[in-house]
């Protein structure tokens, strides 16, 4: 399993894409995780077709995770992509999502490929992969993701505090993306993490890789030294590439990349 952070930075963030994870598996099956507006541009770096991406999972709806999803649509539609997409978001969520389906087309209203639209829910399957969800603690409903796939588990949380659901489906992942909005502590009912419960959870649950995202820009610095002495602690960042098959471990990886 390939995981290319497209973004790692907060809403409004003036230094960073909007947060989002391209994850590819060994058979070139691809999912994208959250699209926000500056998503489609970073896509548009990458040595991508237009019939690439098979899925599209959406933890939640404020503008920073799915805004970008009708200018890429568009693209797709304007370079004649055929393969069906398959969409999954949260049901009470899709409704508008299907707004930005037809702004994508708008003044028509055909896009040229199927588009299967999905419910999330608590766990299921993909093909071979595994998938749960769990709410995170956030001003509207987001559901975090656990993928499993090539023996590998990946756990993305989108936006909000851990919950102990979400929690239990960090467990054990060889990598886990937690978002973390600033360096000092927030109230327990706050719907942002901070990095002090990162680090209590690094900890209780031994994660082997947490990568700390979607953080306030002026933050990072702060964050940069709360973290500095943890070994399995790391501040995500647009263009990391990690291949959690790789003999090197996740951390080395993080550390390689930032080096060149
Ligand atoms: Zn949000």
């Amino acid at each position: 399993m390939e995981i290319d952070v497209l973004g790692s930075g907060s809403a409004f963030s003036v230094s960073r894409n909007t947060s989002s994870l391209l994850v590819t598996d060994s058979q070139q099956q691809r999912w994208l995780i959250d699209c926000g507006p500056t998503v489609p541009r970073a896509l548009w770096q990458r040595d991508l077709s237009i019939n690439d991406i098979e899925v599209m999972y959406f933890t939640h709806i404020h503008p920073d995770h799915c805004a970008g999803l009708p200018a890429l649509l568009n693209r797709w539609k304007s370079f004649g992509r055929q393969a069906p997409l398959t969409i999954y978001c949260q049901a009470e969520h899709r409704p508008m999502l299907q707004q930005l389906t037809a702004l994508a087309t708008f003044p028509k209203a055909e896009i040229g490929f199927d588009i299967d639209w999905q419910d999330i829910h608590d766990h299921w399957t993909w093909r071979n992969w595994h998938l749960s969800s769990a709410a995170t603690q956030h001003g509207q409903s987001n559901l975090s993701l656990r993928i499993e796939v090539d023996q590998r588990v990946l756990f993305y949380s989108g936006d909000g505090r851990p919950t102990p659901a979400t929690i239990n489906l960090m467990q054990n992942a060889d990598l886990a993306f937690q978002e973390c909005a600033v360096a000092t502590s927030l109230a327990d009912d706050a719907s942002h993490g901070d990095v002090q419960s990162c680090l209590a959870l690094a900890e209780q649950l031994d994660l082997s890789s947490l990568g700390l995202y979607h953080c306030y820009d002026e933050e990072l610095p702060a964050l940069t030294d709360a973290i500095a002495q943890q070994d399995n602690v790391f501040l995500s960042y647009d263009g990391l590439h990690i291949d959690l098959n790789a003999t090197t471990p996740v951390i080395a990886q993080v550390q390689q990349h930032k080096l060149t």
